[in-house]
């Protein structure tokens, strides 16, 4: 039997979630199904987390990336209040409407326990770094940014579930299998345990995990897709005392860098202080990644930030995703999971063995990357183009070459591939949005939470039209 219901919201990542408290804002009488393959805030648990395992046995759903929070869940969740970066919104929506969304999202943070203390871009401080790091042609990408820390970035997302988990029907472990379009124009979803879900409106925001599995239903709906860019690069690790006196004045600096070897551009993204790098599984694929927490006890002594080359293909090659996955699975074949490799040991043209990662004085906070050789699994051109910026970052941040940085690979960011929208975040389907990371318009929470609002709000103001 159907259910049926008056809104459907496939994912409950930001770009769900946001969508989903909106809906239970603006239309409480609105019956609305949210459905997502991962676990409830309270059920996520990854078995290397809980010491149950040592290395990623391929979970069918990742509890890391999959569920309640999405694949932000377990982030540090550092909140950027811009447009220059985290996404394309302003490509749909202009640049004011884009930001009084961000800053919505953040007021309901706020209201669920995120702290109020943001980190500034106007400070002297900050724009002497700026002023700096242009001496060494690095560019810095300055934004307001708030730090909300892995700890609390659950405790906000636990309250925000509560808050709304009876207005909806929430259904987790429920994998979507297809979506149809029915001869009335509303839309069915099937899910993998055998029910089905029916709406005129369906909001999907499946996210990066699920953004293959949605462009493959998109094609299948005659929806016109874009390719996108894949970022390919490292994690590196440091000590945080080199990092301070940056990290310090901007929390997360993005320097970007284009190299004289090949005019590549290379930037720095995701920078913890005082971090963990992480596995992170991708559809079934090892790739890296990295968080902190505010709380002092739960810090470590290192700093760690990816360092990505951004990719774009041209005809004939349209199939950036695949480019992408491939060279982190060979990172895998050789490591059986994440690689790790001494800066000094890259550039001599050495293996990193566990002898050498033994003497190093950077002690990885991933454990359970194999030492290795990172020129073996990354193409010349990316691993040209990162050694270049890290010497050109050592000049900034003097011991960013040292022997003992650590490099953890592959470190790949996929994009999705572009649904075209409206304005209105609409696919050519009516009825039927498109938001987050998986709909290929968002990189990062910011943005994904309020392109969740946009296309809740336009959905709301028809139901009460409609009404
Ligand atoms: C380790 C890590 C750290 C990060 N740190 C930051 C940060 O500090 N700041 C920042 O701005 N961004 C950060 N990001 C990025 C941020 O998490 C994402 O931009 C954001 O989560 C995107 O939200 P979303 O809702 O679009 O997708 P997601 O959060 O990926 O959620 C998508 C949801 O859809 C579900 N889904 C997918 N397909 C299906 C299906 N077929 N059936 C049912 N359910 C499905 C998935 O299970 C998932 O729960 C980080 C990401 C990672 C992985």
């Amino acid at each position: 039997m159907t259910n049926r219901y008056d809104v459907m919201v496939l994912g409950t990542g930001e770009a769900g979630i946001f969508a989903a408290y909106e809906l239970a804002l603006r239309c409480p009488e609105a019956k609305v199904l949210v459905v997502d393959q991962g676990a409830d805030i309270y059920h996520r648990s990854c078995p290397i987390v809980a010491g149950k395992v040592k290395a990623c046995i391929n979970c069918k759903v990742c509890d890391t990336m999959c569920g309640f929070g999405g694949a932000g869940a377990f982030s540090d969740g550092k909140f950027n209040f811009t447009t220059d970066f985290g996404g394309w919104l302003t490509d749909f929506l202009s640049q004011e409407e884009v930001m009084e969304l961000i800053d919505y999202v953040d007021s309901i943070n706020v209201q669920h326990g995120a702290t109020t203390q943001c980190f500034s871009t106007t400070t002297p401080q900050a724009r002497e770094l700026e002023k700096k790091a242009l001496e060494f042609d690095l560019h810095l990408l300055q934004a307001r940014c708030k730090h909300l820390g892995t700890e609390n970035n659950l405790r906000i997302l636990t309250n925000i579930y509560e808050h709304i988990r009876d207005n909806h029907d929430f259904r987790f472990r429920t994998a979507i299998r297809s979506i149809t379009v029915e001869a009335d124009g509303t839309y069915t979803l099937a899910s993998e345990n055998g029910d089905t879900f029916n709406a005129p409106y369906l909001i999907a925001a499946p996210g990066r995990s699920g953004a293959e599995w949605f462009a493959n239903q998109c094609k299948g709906l005659g929806l016109e897709l874009i390719n996108n860019q894949v970022d390919i690069g490292v994690r590196v690790e440091l000590p945080a005392t080199v990092f301070e006196h940056i990290t310090d004045v901007v929390y997360e600096s993005k320097l970007v860098y284009r190299t004289k070897q090949y005019g590549d551009s290379v930037r720095t993204f995701c920078m913890n202080p005082y971090g963990h790098v992480v596995a992170e599984n991708v559809e079934g694929i090892n790739t890296v990644n990295g968080h902190s927490y505010s709380d002092p006890k739960l810090q470590s002594r290192n700093t760690n930030f990816a360092l990505l080359v951004s990719n774009r293909f041209t005809q004939p090659f349209n199939e950036p995703y695949r480019y992408g996955k491939h060279i982190a699975s060979l990172s895998n074949m050789l490591a059986g999971g994440v690689l790790v490799q001494r800066f000094g040991d890259l550039v001599s043209g050495i293996r990193t063995n566990e002898h050498r990662l033994a003497k190093s004085f950077v002690r990885p906070t991933l454990t359970a990357a194999v030492p290795g050789d990172l020129s073996l699994a990354l193409p010349k051109r990316q691993l040209d183009d990162i050694i270049e910026m890290i010497y050109a970052l050592d000049k900034l941040a003097p011991g960013t070459a040292n022997y003992d940085t650590l490099l953890y690979g592959a470190e790949v960011k996929f994009y999705s591939a572009r649904i075209s929208l409206s304005n209105q975040l609409e696919t050519a389907l009516p009825g039927f949005f498109a938001v987050g990371d998986g709909a290929g318009v968002t990189r990062g929470l910011a943005q994904a939470g309020a392109s969740g609002v946009k296309a809740a709000r336009v959905v709301a103001d028809r139901l009460t039209t409609r009404n």
